[in-house]
């Protein structure tokens, strides 16, 4: 009886995560052209983003994650289509109404301002009374542990405190989500590793829905509990770094995520399997290793050697006459792997996989077929 009514309230429910975590954000058949009859720079894309979650919205340059996201922020307008904000139709209404906050490129901090008027800043152009601007500024710099500093100005600040006097400056607002483009673009590697860490820190301790603009993969894996991977204006998947690392796609998503190898298998069909360059097992011609599985041929074009592992370049044999400076394929091996059984530079080899370790490469994109 009880299980009977437990399966129906399951049933009946709406799917775990609308019931438990609404979408912050919706967007429906959303839409941007920039001139008449122009190619849409974002083409009809639906997409929800769970409240509280981290979105990386990643890509190639081009491909519309910056036309997204400030349709989203009301900088840009919509050609058609919606943008819902937990459940409000925001697709009309003035930035500032919003209920969405931006983080720009290098934090765009005023220099010449101390860290509170800078937190402060859009509370003064509201007409916010001193007093109580300040204190509001004061109490976000406290949060994001910058309390101590707040008369500091951006050029005393070290790029993590920059970085939270931003963080501050964008959530007096008060903002449903926190929208940024590229945030840590323009810092150097070292910095921007340190920062993305933080930022996702602050995200899980506000609570607070982030959508963040990246043509780094890296980046979107290190930080997002969905990305979405775009295209020619057009979403190709979207998923956790895990799902779409394991099962790509489509030939572009394995390609531009890297780590696997694009294999044509020779069927006829000319349909083409995507391995982690990590599971792409290597052998010689007829070794028992790769006995009975399927494997295509390949030469060896370069071995570098990265430390925890070594790297093979390869290229199909077909192809190796021809100048192609960077290799087709690429085989991870460990250090004791690669020293048990070296392999040299101009050695024909066969490039073997499991059953389990291929996927099919099926989706194709629909943006491309736009004029
Ligand atoms: P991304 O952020 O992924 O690099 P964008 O959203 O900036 O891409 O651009 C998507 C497409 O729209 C590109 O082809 C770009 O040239 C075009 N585009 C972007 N902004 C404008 C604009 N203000 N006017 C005309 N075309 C634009
Ligand atoms: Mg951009």
């Amino acid at each position: 009886m009880l299980a009977a009514a437990l399966a129906r309230r399951l049933r009946d429910a709406p799917p775990m995560d609308e019931a438990a975590n609404p979408s912050a954000i919706e967007l429906v058949a959303l839409t941007k052209r920039y001139g008449e009859g122009a190619r849409p720079a974002v083409d009809s894309i639906n997409l929800r983003i769970a409240a509280g979650s981290y979105c990386c919205l990643l890509g190639p340059s081009g491909c519309g994650k910056s036309t997204t996201l400030r349709m989203i922020a009301g900088h840009e307008t919509v050609s058609s289509g919606d943008v819902l904000l937990e459940n409000r139709n925001i697709t009309d209404l003035p930035a500032a109404e919003r209920g969405t906050a931006m983080m720009f490129q290098s934090f765009a901090l005023f220099p010449h301002l101390s860290a509170l008027d800078n937190v402060a800043f859009s509370l003064k152009m509201k007409g916010v009374a001193k007093a109580e601007r300040h204190a509001k500024a004061q109490d976000l710099l406290t949060r994001v542990a910058m309390g101590h500093l707040a008369q500091r100005k951006p050029a005393e600040l070290s790029g993590g405190q920059q970085q939270r006097v931003a963080l501050a400056r964008a959530l007096i607002t008060q903002p449903r989500a926190l929208l940024l483009d590229e945030p840590l673009s323009a810092l150097d590697p070292f910095l921007r590793i340190q920062m993305r860490a933080e930022l996702r820190r602050w995200q899980q301790e506000l609570g607070l829905t982030f959508i963040h603009v990246t043509h780094s993969q890296e980046e979107a894996m290190a930080l997002a509990d969905t990305m979405v991977v775009m295209n020619h204006g057009v979403i190709e998947q979207a998923g956790s770094p895990h799902e779409v690392f394991n099962r790509p796609v489509s030939e572009f998503v394995a390609r531009f995520i890297g780590g696997h190898n694009v294999i044509e298998l020779p069927d006829g069909k000319k349909s083409k399997i995507g391995v982690r360059t990590d599971r792409t097992l290597v052998a010689r011609p007829g070794a028992p290793a790769i006995d009975g599985l399927a494997s295509i041929p390949a030469v060896v074009s370069d071995v570098e050697y990265q430390g925890t592992y070594v790297l093979l370049g390869l290229q199909n044999p077909a192809a190796s006459h021809a100048v192609v400076s960077t290799a087709e394929y690429s085989v991870m091996l460990s250090e004791s792997q690669f020293a048990a059984a070296p392999f040299a530079v101009g050695e024909a080899v066969q490039l073997a996989w499991t059953p389990e370790s291929a996927h099919p490469l099926t989706k194709t994109t629909t943006g491309a077929t736009h004029v």
